[in-house]
């Protein structure tokens, strides 16, 4: 029986079902798209250094210092940049800000569900345009009329990036707000960003958790134009990142060859991850992000993501009818990524 105090649409949602983060032993972590090399030292310096007495006083606010820095790294203004939680707080604002009742919520799907669980507290109402095989940016985006489009810029789960010119397109025709959640874009070929100076309704958001190495730190960033930051400050948290966080990000931004190296590395293996799944009769589309989609057309992985965790290595299979033959497998070092293709040689076909 539901609480009677509860709201309905909440009693009956499933509730957002993150990645596993098991805490009983230690796997090869290839399953949540977690950087497997560390934030750069002179982060780790700059949370030490914010580790003092001051932490008894509330962080700033707006935390000015990292919308600063951020500002001069990404060629914007300050009021053009809203500090998050992570991005997922700044998806939650977005959605808190744009959508009520019956509002309609487009997104081509498969995708980040998060976007789901957020448009359902609000009784929103979402509208899945499927991804052709490809993942190709389906055209039927441009006709539904949204208060909201999301697009996530490379896909997750896919990996894929979506055109350009194809994101301009959108911003021009939607009815209402395009957002582009590069939460993967350091990894890609390009960034959305340059059509913030072209629309007053595009979002870019992006997070330090990938690249960065930061997603125990939770901190996101969200660029658009200063009349949308405001309406979306009203509605975080006062204190919502923490000073030691602030602190963090800040450093990360600093030291951005850090995550280029980084980046760098991950996409050398992020080849080597790809040749050998495809030896290992794979179809796998190719990545700009720092994970890949290894496919069985037709044969379901859930036995093989079963056995992999068994031996210690960690992916994602989502069980939704679309991605049922399918792992979603993280960019790891490459003596990670030599674990996973070996161990994938040991397990035996499914048999149907
Ligand atoms: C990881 C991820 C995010 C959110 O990351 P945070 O850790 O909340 O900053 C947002 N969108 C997508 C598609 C992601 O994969």
């Amino acid at each position: 029986m539901p609480l009677p105090f509860i709201r309905r649409n909440v009693a009956s949602m499933v509730g957002y079902v993150p990645g596993e983060q098991p805490q009983d032993r230690r796997y090869i972590k290839l399953n949540t798209n977690e950087n497997p090399y560390p934030p750069s030292p002179r982060v780790l310096d700059a949370v030490r250094a914010a580790t003092t007495a001051d932490l008894r006083l509330y962080p700033d606010p707006l935390a000015d210092a990292l919308r600063d820095r951020a500002a001069t790294v990404y060629g914007l203004q300050r009021d053009n940049i809203l500090v998050g939680n992570g991005s997922d707080e700044l998806l939650g604002l977005i959605v808190r800000a744009c959508v009520g009742p019956g509002d309609r919520v487009v997104f081509p799907y498969p995708t980040y569900s998060l976007y789901d669980t957020l448009v359902a507290v609000q009784e929103g109402d979402v509208v899945h345009v499927p991804y052709p095989a490809d993942f190709c940016l389906p055209e039927e985006l441009r006709k539904v009329r949204g208060r909201l489009t999301f697009v996530c810029h490379p896909n997750s789960p896919s990996g894929t990036p979506a055109p350009l010119e194809a994101l301009r397109a959108l911003a021009r025709e939607a009815a209402g707000v395009l957002v582009v959640d590069e939460a993967y874009v350091d990894f890609a070929e390009y960034t959305a960003l340059p059509l913030l100076h072209e629309f007053q309704n595009v979002i870019v958001l992006r997070t330090f958790s990938k690249s960065f190495s930061l997603a125990g730190m939770r901190v996101g960033l969200a660029f658009g134009a200063p009349e949308m930051i405001k309406e979306l400050l009203k509605l975080k948290d006062s204190y919502n990142v923490s000073r030691l966080s602030i602190a963090a990000a800040t450093a990360a931004l600093e030291d951005y060859g850090w995550m280029q190296e980084n980046v760098a590395r991950i996409r050398r293996t992020r080849s080597d991850l790809i040749r050998g799944l495809q030896e290992r009769a794979f179809a796998v589309l190719p990545s700009a992000s720092n994970f890949v989609l290894a496919r069985r057309p037709g044969e379901s992985q859930e036995s093989r993501y079963l056995q992999l965790k068994r031996r210690g290595i960690l992916v994602r299979y989502f069980p939704v009818p679309e991605l049922r033959d399918a792992l979603r497998i993280t960019v790891g070092t490459d003596e990670e990524i030599g674990a996973l293709l070996r161990a994938l040689e040991d397990i035996a076909p499914a048999t149907p």
